[in-house]
């Protein structure tokens, strides 16, 4: 079982009190790398998640001045780096990815923290300078109001870090629920929070199974605006649920990226940043290159130079400080990967690397693998693999490349390898993607807003886009 400082009560987190410690309902939290038991923690309900959104909902309208929600996000980012070794430990524990990137996650969190805080001077009211029909008009940006946050266990704080501080920023009381696979990191977080001594029921913090949490979050009439990020198939029941409640919902969903090579791209760099690209969190990035199209006039020249670095890849535990690419989160994940790979062979795709995985690792994982030759109609080109699967798809034009990157109901982040500045230009324009990437794998930063066009969903975190996402401007008219 996992000790921590962070983790002395394993349980939920209402109206300023830690609830749910002697539940007879629980589940179970488990080690993926070495299935080891971790935790196990009451399964709270619908009754706590009500008690939760109300704690919320009284929460927000008695909500202190912008310089102290600026005072606790600062102070927020700063515990969340001074506890910073513990929270990468709990990460990795919990989710499998190698320490060196959960350090990075807790650096990248706790920007969200600091940009937002930031950023708060631009939520004061703001007078329209004109008497406009003799009257003194003002815009205030009024906290939408009790608000769900729901987030996914590839990153267990980097999603939450989107959200929260924006929430709070804004004056809004927060109810989270983290995946069930992964809620240790959240808990940790709520135990810094405690120490920090916020106001009851600002942050309020349920787990548990999904259904019950999600559908109070949904149909209680006090929330008003729940930010997810998961699925696209759990988004849209959350759209149809909340649909005859008229909630706001800002939806973070899946993608399938494509990462697009042309004939005149630099290929050590687009290789490079292919590996970093695809093989962090081991490939369970909804940013992460699910489509490698490449011009088929350099297709052979970068499969090679792929396939010594695909080769090479150390798989482990993510405690060992030579891994390079933990486990997947579970069973399920590897099945799905595995039925991917099958099914593009199927297809007549070809296995030109494969990294080895140690026979004595238990845990949920699978080879870093490279195929090349994908083609059309294999699931790959449709789905989201989610796994540590790099396949080569070859293409003769550039408009071409477009159609096929285009070609998915996502359009999430897409990746474009080009030495044309007039072409990089003329894509990206085409490219029906939220985050396009050029000459780089990079994904999003706290300072810009990102998000999904079509069925990645719609909203944005991160930037001033992501503040005002939980904020209702409201126009005050004096005459
Ligand atoms: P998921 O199955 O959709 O779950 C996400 C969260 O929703 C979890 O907390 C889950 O709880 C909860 N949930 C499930 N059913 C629910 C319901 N009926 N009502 C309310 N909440 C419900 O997704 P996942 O497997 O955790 O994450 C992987 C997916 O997230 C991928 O598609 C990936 O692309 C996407 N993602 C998107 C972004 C982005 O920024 N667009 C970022 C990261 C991940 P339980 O764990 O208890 O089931």
């Amino acid at each position: 079982m996992v000790q921590s400082h962070l983790l002395q009560n394993l349980c939920g987190y209402i109206d300023g009190q830690w609830v749910g410690a002697a539940a007879s309902k629980t589940f179970e939290v488990c080690n993926p790398a070495t299935g080891d038991l971790l935790a196990v923690l009451p399964n709270l309900g619908a009754p706590d998640t009500r008690a939760a959104v109300v704690a919320a909902d009284r929460a927000w309208r008695d909500f202190p001045s912008l310089e102290t929600r600026e005072g606790w996000l600062m102070a927020i980012h700063d515990a969340l780096l001074r506890e910073k070794q513990e929270l990468a430990r709990i990460i990795t524990l919990e989710q499998g990815k190698p320490l060196k990137e959960s350090l990075v996650e807790v650096d990248y969190s706790a920007g969200f923290f600091k940009f937002f805080a930031s950023q708060i001077h631009n939520l004061a009211p703001s007078p329209l300078g004109e008497k406009i029909r003799g009257a003194s008009w003002t815009v205030h940006h009024r906290p939408a109001g009790a608000v769900g946050l729901i987030t996914p266990w590839n990153f267990p704080l980097a999603m939450l870090a989107k959200k929260f501080p924006a929430a709070l920023a804004a004056g809004c009381g927060i109810v989270t629920k983290p995946a069930d696979l992964t809620p240790l990191t959240t808990i940790a977080l709520w135990h810094i929070l405690d120490g920090l001594k916020l106001p009851p029921g600002v942050a309020n913090l349920v787990i548990g199974d999904a259904a019950p949490i999600g559908d109070v979050l949904c149909t209680h009439p006090a929330v008003r605006l729940i930010s997810f990020t998961g699925s696209t198939e759990v988004g849209r029941t959350l759209i149809k649920t909340t649909a005859p409640h008229i909630k706001r919902l800002s939806l973070e969903l899946g993608g399938n990226a494509p990462y697009i090579v042309m004939d005149d791209a630099d290929l050590t760099a687009a290789a490079d940043a292919l590996m970093a690209n695809k093989f962090r969190c081991a490939g369970q990035t909804c940013v992460c290159a699910n489509r490698i199209l490449v011009h088929a006039a350099v297709a052979d020249r970068f499969a090679s130079e792929m396939a010594r670095r695909v080769s090479a890849l150390r798989v482990g535990n993510g405690m060992d400080a030579s891994t390079e690419i933990g486990p997947l989160i579970n069973r399920a994940a590897v099945e799905k990967v595995a039925r991917h790979v099958e099914d593009a062979m199927a297809c007549g795709a070809k296995r030109v690397a494969q990294a080895s995985v140690d026979a004595s690792l238990t845990g949920t994982f699978y080879p870093p693998t490279l195929l090349d030759h994908l083609a059309e109609g294999s699931a790959m080109q449709q789905e989201e693999t989610f796994g540590p699967i790099v396949a080569i798809r070859r293409f003769e034009t550039e408009a071409e490349a477009v159609a096929l990157a285009n070609s998915t109901i996502y359009g999430l982040a897409a990746y474009l390898f080009t030495a044309d500045v007039s072409r990089i230009e003329r894509m990206s324009r085409q490219l029906s993607f939220g985050h396009v990437a050029v000459n780089t794998g990079t994904g999003p930063t706290p300072e810009a807003p990102f998000g999904g066009m079509k069925q990645s969903g719609y909203g944005r975190e991160g930037g001033i886009e992501g503040l005002l996402e939980y904020c209702e401007p409201q126009t005050v008219v004096v005459a």
